[in-house]
């Protein structure tokens, strides 16, 4: 069984889903890892490192900015010519655009935002959520070879073994692009809680401390939106002390507390970290299906009935402008912070 792994990264900056997808990949035979770009030979020594058995590296100054047209061009020529069984992708914007277009080349399809993939003979079944996350579907692909986007840390992601050695292949780049990259601008969508192992979320509750007296001259909508940014403040020391992001529900969001690019929901961001704290959010289902994933659940609020208590590990029914402070000063002394 041979498959291809697409090493998903901006200026060598890799996706760890990409890592993710090698590591299944290597659970079924070999795995070549596929690394495209200008000056990406740091790109191909991690991919060595995480354990492909081969790197084939189109380095190419047509390739400096990720464009659909070269990328798939040059996916499709190396698959046409090598074969493959299997050709995985970690699932971001760019590899759904990348897989479906090298997929027509290659007259195949495209499973995406896999959960779960398994070998049956020479083909592959596998297993997405499907209708907010109420459903797991089945799928399998008649095309060859069989390509498939894994949806991140959904899969383990393997040992990383330093200075470890492999063989490195140039192939050449193939294809030409229709359309230019003028530059690139940061967001404040620049949030990545798709990959965070740790996430601190805040919902309208974090606006509830009537105890906190706005400065003078605010009306009451700046008082809330007031409120929040303390509420909030106590919501980033946690997360920043644990190495995790900042989370949001939708009415955080709209409430103009928070940018949406924190929202967690049906509308927002899926996640799936290893703890999902969630403080002063009610546990709404479109909530739900953005974090019900997630290994550990700690909820925090003050309602006992919440509906969030019934998703959540662990619960505090209590002030989160208590319970919150009371836990990063506990967990400071515990990590010795
Ligand atoms: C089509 C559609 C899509 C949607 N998409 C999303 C989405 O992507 N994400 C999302 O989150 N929502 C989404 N929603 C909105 C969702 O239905 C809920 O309205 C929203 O999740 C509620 O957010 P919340 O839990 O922060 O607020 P609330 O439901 O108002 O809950 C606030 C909670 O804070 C608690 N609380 C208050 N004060 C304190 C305090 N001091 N200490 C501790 N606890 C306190 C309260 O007991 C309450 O449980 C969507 C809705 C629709 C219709």
């Amino acid at each position: 069984m041979k498959t291809f792994v697409y090493i998903d990264h901006f200026k060598g900056e890799v996706q760890p889903a990409s890592w993710e997808a090698l590591g299944l990949a290597k659970s079924f035979g070999a795995a070549i890892a596929l690394v495209f770009g200008k000056s990406v030979d740091a790109v191909a020594k991690a991919a060595v490192e995480y354990g492909a058995d081969e790197v084939l590296v189109a380095d190419d100054s047509s390739l400096e900015d990720y464009r659909a047209e070269t990328y798939a061009s040059t996916l499709a020529a190396l698959a046409s010519s090598l074969n493959p069984n299997l050709i995985l992708f970690p699932t971001t914007a760019r590899t759904r655009e990348l897989a479906a277009m090298s997929a027509v080349d290659l007259n195949t399809g495209v499973l995406t935002d896999l959960i779960a993939l398994e070998a049956n003979g020479d083909s592959f079944v596998a297993t997405r959520p499907i209708y907010e996350g109420k459903l797991m579907e089945k799928i399998v692909c008649a095309g060859k070879p069989v390509m498939a986007t894994i949806r991140g840390r959904a899969f383990p992601k393997p040992e990383r073994v330093s200075g470890k050695s492999g063989t490195v292949t140039k192939v050449t780049a193939a294809g030409e692009a229709k359309s230019t990259v003028e530059g690139y601008s940061a967001s404040e969508s620049a949030v990545n809680l798709g990959d965070a192992g740790i996430i601190v979320s805040g919902g309208r509750g974090v606006s509830n401390n009537p105890a906190l007296t706005p400065p003078a001259g605010m009306d009451e909508k700046q008082a809330e939106v007031w409120r929040a940014q303390q509420g909030f403040a106590l919501v980033t020391e946690l997360a920043k002390l644990l190495g995790g992001a900042v989370g949001a529900s939708r009415a955080a969001v709209d409430g103009g507390y928070i940018p949406y690019a924190h929202q967690v929901g049906q509308t927002g961001k899926v996640v799936a970290p290893d703890l999902y704290i969630a403080c002063g959010i009610s546990g709404a289902i479109q909530h739900l299906v953005g974090m019900r994933n997630a290994k550990v659940i700690v909820a925090i609020n003050k309602d006992a009935d919440a509906p969030i208590f019934k998703q959540a590990r662990y619960g505090v029914v209590g002030d989160l402008f208590q319970i919150v402070p009371a836990l990063t000063e506990a967990l400071k002394k515990k990590l010795g912070k």
